[in-house]
């Protein structure tokens, strides 16, 4: 399954429901990207100017690194992508794959966008903070901490991604716009698409997306 959109349509958030629901692995190649970086690999050494500038890996190396996932044992039964496809590149190298490898059957492919306004999107983005030690995610202007700046949990200092700030906000929705719009369009050219409305409630949102579920599988 393909979770696609912008920055902040709530693939991450859908995809941990869909994780729940269907028991099978998200794969989002910006988390790969960021534990890379964390872990100082080589990959991620290449990496970590690029995403803090919002701009896009490249597509060889994040092609190997998402094909390299989703050929692990744990996707036999399916998979969602977050975040891959980004370029019609990689759009064509996941067809290819798809329908070229042997090592994985020949899973069915469905493709969700999440459609989310401009303005709801940069206040999403830009208010995003992270517990660094649960992980808890809240939002500065919708769902702030009790104490601003600190994890409800544990009280942990809250952190901001390198690029969720206002200017790199603007330099990743136009990657978007530029980059992956286009692969958006391949997929509802393809068919087995749904548009999903990403500006409902979290839940409303799940519904949408499994009754989109529902409706493309028996498509
Ligand atoms: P995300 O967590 O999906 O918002 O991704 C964060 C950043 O990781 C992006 O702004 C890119 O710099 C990089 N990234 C994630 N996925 C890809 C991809 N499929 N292709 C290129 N760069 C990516």
């Amino acid at each position: 399954m393909l979770l696609l959109g912008a920055p902040g349509v709530g693939k991450g958030t859908q995809a941990q429901f869909l994780v729940a629901e269907y028991g099978i692995p998200q794969i989002s190649t910006g988390d790969l990207l960021r534990s890379n970086i964390a872990k100082g690999t080589p990959l991620g050494l290449q990496a970590k100017e690029v995403l803090a500038s919002g701009q896009l890996v490249s597509d060889d190396l994040v092609n190997q690194m998402a094909w390299a996932r989703i050929l692990d044992d744990d996707t036999k039964r399916g998979y969602i992508l977050d975040g891959f496809p980004r370029t019609l590149n990689q759009a064509h190298f996941l067809d290819g794959q798809l329908s070229a490898s042997a090592l994985r059957p020949n899973l069915p492919v469905v493709a969700i966008s999440i459609v989310v306004g401009y303005d709801q999107l940069q206040r999403r983005i830009t208010g995003r903070r992270i517990c660094p030690v649960c992980k808890s995610i809240y939002n500065a202007y919708s769902s702030p901490s009790k104490v601003p700046g600190q994890c409800d949990v544990e009280g942990a200092e809250l952190t901001q991604r390198s690029d969720d700030t206002e200017a790199v906000f603007h330099d990743r929705m136009k990657v978007f716009e530029e980059q992956t719009a286009p692969v958006v369009e391949h997929y509802r050219a393809l068919g087995r698409f749904q548009e999903v409305d990403g500006e409902q409630s979290v839940e409303a949102v799940t519904v949408a997306i499994e009754a989109a579920l529902v409706r493309l599988r028996s498509s």
